[in-house]
């Protein structure tokens, strides 16, 4: 059966016409798929019946559904959804002041094996469809019965090595015939696989970039990042640079404080000098603390120190507020336990 949620408009048409139907029913059918959000064919009520038919026998909806909620006294909801091969990945609704904000998963899994996430603790599965991603907002606004309008690609996996389908989903989520999120309201985050924000950067989608940056020396982001080993930070920054020149948008540098680790007033010094003369914002993160791993969140004292130290050097800096506290809200921690 085919996915029909997967086709681009482009490619709707070309199936509608190679039906010998009319091509201006693909805009109708895209329009009750991905901004109605229907789950049967039936409910495409200025569709023939014949076409309706044909689509019956070719082609099926595919929805996630939810299996478990965590709901959280600030309003944010951790979501465990499954897919259709019964594989579960998590997607997170938070309430911000500039709109409801859904973080979506990449892939079942991960590969990248950064030091302070439970989502690569399992291991990689493979990666996510578009539609599958498009298909969390789906999920989420239906059971939430609330209008999403903002959307990070920050949970589990690396988007950047699912980098086709995170394309196709953000144009799908994109496009005013289907959910219309404005690509400025949609966030991406990698780890810093470099050739693929050269790529990015020449899509010329209007996203905002964020980086997990996480450390200032190749040395010491080793040690949380393994995807150093492979592109160092130089090259990230350089990548992030072009970015910037590309689309003239502000880069976000995710910073996780670790007690002791990265949390120290020369590392916010190091930080300011590495972003110095960049379009760059510092959003640093009080990690969440993870049974499993060694590491713990800074102290309180150390995350204003950090936070003045950049400010004062000229980088804009906030920190994160943190939603969520009260359930399992860090990165795969829900998903973890359900395969336990
Ligand atoms: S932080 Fe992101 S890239 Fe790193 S292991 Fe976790 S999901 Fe993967």
């Amino acid at each position: 059966m085919i996915n029909i949620n997967e086709y681009t408009l482009k490619e709707l048409e070309e199936y509608i016409e190679n039906l010998e139907e009319k091509k201006f029913h693909a805009k109708q059918i895209f329009k009750w798929l991905h901004k109605e959000q229907v789950e049967s064919f039936d409910d495409m009520t200025d569709i023939s019946k014949s076409l309706r038919e044909k689509l019956k026998k070719q082609c099926e909806i595919v929805k996630l559904q939810v299996i478990e909620v965590q709901k959280s006294k600030d309003g944010t909801h951790k979501f465990l959804l499954s897919l259709s091969d019964s594989n579960a990945i998590e997607s997170v609704f938070m309430k911000y002041n500039h709109g409801n904000t859904i973080c979506v998963s990449t892939q079942v899994g991960c590969k990248m094996g950064c030091k302070f996430c439970a989502s690569t603790k399992e291991g990689y599965k493979r990666n996510l469809l578009a539609s599958e991603i498009e298909g969390q907002i789906v999920a989420i606004e239906k059971y939430m019965k609330e209008k999403i309008s903002n959307v990070v690609y920050m949970g589990i996996g690396e988007p950047l090595d699912n980098y086709d389908n995170v394309v196709k989903s953000i144009r799908q989520i994109n496009n005013p015939m289907g959910l219309g999120i404005g690509a400025r309201h949609i966030s991406l985050s990698t780890s810093g696989i470099v050739p693929n924000i050269y790529k990015l950067a020449d899509e010329k989608i209007q996203a905002t970039l964020s980086i997990s940056l996480h450390a200032t020396t190749d040395k010491k982001r080793k040690e949380i990042m393994p995807i150093t080993n492979k592109y160092g930070t130089k090259e990230l920054l350089e990548a992030c640079r072009y970015y910037i020149m590309q689309t003239g948008r502000r880069i976000s540098f995710e910073y996780a404080l670790i007690h002791g680790v990265n949390d120290s007033k020369n590392d916010a010094i190091e930080l300011a000098k590495l972003l110095r003369g960049m379009i760059a914002h510092v959003n640093l993160i009080p990690v969440n603390e993870i049974k499993e791993k060694e590491y713990t969140k800074s102290k309180e004292e150390s995350i204003k120190q950090f936070m003045t130290t950049l400010n004062s050097m000229g980088i804009i800096t906030t920190v994160r507020r943190e939603l969520g506290k009260d359930i399992d809200a860090a990165c795969g921690q829900l998903r973890q336990r359900y395969l336990k």
